[in-house]
């Protein structure tokens, strides 16, 4: 148990993998220590997974994914599984958000209502996807007429074990958001979650284990990314990687999957930008800005972290968005009034504050923030970059904290340049009180998901995934069953001659 000054005490899963049904150690022993971002206690320790650890793992997917148990499972077995997964988080809910707290940074409020929520409600959706992988029946035309008569229909399949490899923002939803389609799917599952904060994955292994899903159909593996991530990516039974990250690392995944040729789910960084236009309804705007950018202390893969703004109400949009990241408390996320917590790791605090720096250096200007705050935890300042240009790092790089670079836009017909003018294309927001501004503006922008008068609202119903260096695939939706199962063509020769 953790005691938290204010905060309820905390139990932390034992340091093990899950495989197979059992927990266990590492082949090697090796160990990997856990820090609480906000304090920088040490708080745990983890297994660091060797390949051969990883191995032991596939084996037992495959095992599993191969075994007439779970080949012959009822689709609506399998969503009930997910079922009473959804149950139990639910019943442990406050335990679990207490977890995520410790370990991520992030208010309680946000760990109990954000992260919590979206977990059951995956496994929800998802459990409802499992008997619904039809197929299509086909009239053929054949070639050639040899006296038969052609048809042949498409079923869908799981694609075999798949590799869930997740990233620290999110922890628990992400471990959901790769395992509940997997397994509706009828697929089997290795989660590799990030070292930085694995803890709520290997407390849903727990439940996993108590759920009484089959042994092996979802195994965790906690390690490094450079030795454990590698592992499953290279690992000839895994058929499918399903990753959240940066696009860097997800680079070297596709890179590595081609060995095997493995499908690949890609979501990855973005630069998205929230554009502000002059008819906007800037009561409206100007929060919902700053509520695009600072929540979860920036690390969201959609933050609106770009923000472009018609030049007439540039500086009152600024200054608006400056005065909300002022007022914003920072802190313990057990403290119920504060609003952001610290960013996950030492490594990240320095990421963000180099990029800021570079940012400056490059002529930037902080409106508020700029620097990290003085003190124990990983805390950076919420900040308001202007003067920003659209070929400087900071514009061009996804920064991962509580920073903002505003843009002004002298003309209209600029913005859509300015807003494609990314490698990214994950996600975009479009503030305006005039429908046609922001239809016409939606259907030219790059990206993968466009908001109107809103942002970062994600949902299970729709799909979510970017363009260009922000990823591959989508999630959610009609659309993930394309990402778990491939169609299997039948085609049958009928003899007429008997009808005729
Ligand atoms: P990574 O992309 O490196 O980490 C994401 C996951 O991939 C983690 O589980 C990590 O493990 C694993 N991983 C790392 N290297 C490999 C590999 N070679 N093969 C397989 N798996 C691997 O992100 P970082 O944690 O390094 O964060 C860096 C930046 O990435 C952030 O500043 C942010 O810009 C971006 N990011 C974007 C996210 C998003 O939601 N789109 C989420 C997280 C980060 P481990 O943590 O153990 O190294």
């Amino acid at each position: 148990m953790i005691e938290r000054v204010g905060g309820p005490a905390v139990r932390i899963p034992a340091g093990k993998l899950l495989i197979n049904g059992q927990w266990c150690d590492g082949a090697e022993g090796r160990m990997i220590a856990v820090y609480d971002p906000a304090t920088e206690e040490k708080i745990g320790d983890l297994v660091a997974a060797s390949a051969a650890d990883v191995d032991r793992a596939v084996q037992a997917a495959h095992r599993t994914f191969e075994s007439t148990h779970w080949q012959k499972m009822r689709p609506l077995d399998r969503g009930r599984l997910l079922e009473k997964l959804a149950l139990l988080i639910e019943r442990d809910a406050e335990e679990l958000a207490r977890l995520e707290t410790l370990d991520n940074g992030k208010p309680f409020g946000v760990s109990r209502n954000v992260d919590m929520k979206f977990a059951i409600d995956a496994l929800r959706y998802y459990s409802g996807w499992s008997s619904k992988m039809a197929g299509e029946y086909i009239q053929l035309s054949p070639f050639f007429d040899d006296g038969g008569t052609y048809r042949a229909y498409t079923e869908r399949r799981p694609v075999g074990v798949v590799g869930g490899i997740t990233p620290w923002n999110f922890p628990l939803g992400q471990a959901v958001q790769k395992l509940a389609p997997a397994i509706a799917f009828g697929c089997t599952v290795v989660l590799k979650p990030s070292e930085d904060a694995s803890l709520t994955t290997l407390r849903l292994g727990e439940l996993i284990l108590e759920a009484g899903i089959p042994e092996g159909a979802i195994n965790i593996v906690t390690g490094y990314g450079y030795e454990a991530g590698q592992a499953l990516v290279d690992h000839p039974l895994v058929r499918k990687i399903a990753f959240t990250g940066s696009t860097f690392t997800g680079q070297k995944i596709l890179a590595t999957s081609a060995r095997h040729m493995k499908r690949v789910t890609l979501e990855l960084g973005g630069k998205s930008p929230t554009i502000i236009l002059a008819d906007a309804d800037l009561d409206r705007a100007i929060p919902g800005a700053a509520n695009a950018i600072f929540p979860n202390s920036g690390q969201v893969c959609t933050a609106g972290s770009r923000l472009l703004i018609e030049a007439s109400i540039f500086d009152e949009v600024t200054k608006g968005v400056a005065q909300i990241a002022r007022g914003l408390k920072l802190g313990s996320g057990f403290d119920p009034l504060v609003q952001l917590g610290p960013l996950i790791s030492s490594r990240q605090l320095n990421r963000v504050s180099e990029l800021v720096s570079t940012g400056i250096k490059d002529g930037a200007e902080p409106l508020c923030g700029g620097g990290q705050v003085v003190g124990k935890g990983y805390f950076y300042q919420p900040t308001v970059l202007t003067g920003g240009r659209s070929d400087m790092q900071i514009a061009r790089e996804e920064v991962f904290g509580p920073v903002v670079l505003a843009m002004p836009v002298q003309n209209a017909g600029d913005i859509k340049a300015l807003a494609n003018d990314t490698e990214y294309g994950l996600g975009a927001s479009i503030w305006t009180r005039d429908i046609n501004k922001a239809h016409l503006l939606a259907a030219q922008l790059d990206c993968g998901t466009v908001w109107i008068n809103t942002h970062n609202v994600l949902d299970l119903a729709m799909p979510f995934g970017g363009t260009k260096m922000s990823g591959l695939g989508r999630e959610f939706g009609t659309e993930v069953i394309h990402a778990y199962t491939e169609p299997r063509a039948v085609c049958m020769r009928l003899e007429t001659s008997a009808f005729d």
